[in-house]
């Protein structure tokens, strides 16, 4: 199809996982991709090769989402070694769950810094590095939307302010013709949440389709959503959850 030729993107946390799907999607639409890691500079690579194979440029950055310099410099270092960019994605996360008596001021920190200051930093670098056509992409989750249970007030929280930042960045950057759409991915079989671990089969229950998405499901989402295809959208939230909230 090849919907994104010549256009740049940089996917957060794209060593594993969704963000691998996602940073590997967009180049076989047609995209150069950057993507960052912390720890896995192995899958990091692997990705790159991949995209590579894809006929695309591939770059890895290795930039935590906890530190607000790396944030900041690692968006104009793919803009720089891309020599433009077009899409960001947002999807470096983590999850801490547990009872909110049990949670730390650093388990605080770290979450709200990934999971939220990072998805500021970055769309306020990446804006100011984007052109008529720009795409922001937070990748939020199906616990902002339908809570299950107990222990995910902390990682609801985090994934719940990407709304408020999707709609307000929206309206700030409608009139330069970029667009913010918000992803929530229900449960997806990744090392963050593994569909043969403990709460799998709780997980999957709750979904309409009664079964873990893939994070190929998500990708091709958010390749849409990148694309002309959806230029008319933005400020929404794009659920892709088997139903989990339906
Ligand atoms: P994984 O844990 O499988 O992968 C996380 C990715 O984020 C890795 O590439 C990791 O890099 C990177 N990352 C983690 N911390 C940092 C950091 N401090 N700085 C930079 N990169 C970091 O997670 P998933 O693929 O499952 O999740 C991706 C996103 O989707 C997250 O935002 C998550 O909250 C969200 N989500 C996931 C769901 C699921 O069921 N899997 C459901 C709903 C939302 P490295 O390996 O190099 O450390």
């Amino acid at each position: 199809m090849a919907s994104l030729n010549g256009r740049a993107a940089l996917v957060t946390g794209g060593s594993r996982g969704i963000g691998a799907a996602i940073a590997l999607r967009l180049a076989q639409e047609g995209a150069d991709v950057a993507l960052t890691y912390v720890r896995d500079e192995q899958g990091a690579h692997e990705v790159v090769r991949k995209i590579e194979s894809a006929g695309r440029r591939g770059v890895a950055l290795r930039a935590d989402a906890a530190d607000p310099a790396a944030v900041t410099a690692v968006v104009g270092r793919a803009a720089d070694e891309l020599g433009r960019l077009d899409i960001l994605v947002n999807n470096a996360g983590i999850g801490v769950l547990g009872p909110i008596e049990t949670l730390t001021l650093a388990d605080i920190d770290q979450v709200l810094a990934v999971n939220v200051r990072a998805v500021f930093l970055a769309s306020r670098a990446a804006a100011g590095r984007m052109e008529r056509g720009g795409r922001i992409i937070p990748i939020g989750s199906c616990m902002a939307q339908r809570v299950p249970g107990p222990g995910g007030t902390l990682y609801t929280t985090s994934k719940a302010a990407l709304t408020g930042l999707t709609k307000a960045l929206a309206r700030e950057l409608g009139s330069r013709g970029i667009t913010v759409n918000l992803v929530h991915p229900g449960p997806i079989d990744t090392d963050m949440n593994p569909a043969d671990g403990p709460y799998a089969a709780s997980q999957s229950g709750l979904t309409a389709l009664g079964r873990f998405g893939t994070a190929d499901e998500v990708a091709s989402v958010v390749a849409f959503l990148a694309g002309d295809e959806a230029a008319y959208m933005t400020g929404s939230e794009v659920v892709v959850d088997g139903g989990h909230a339906a």
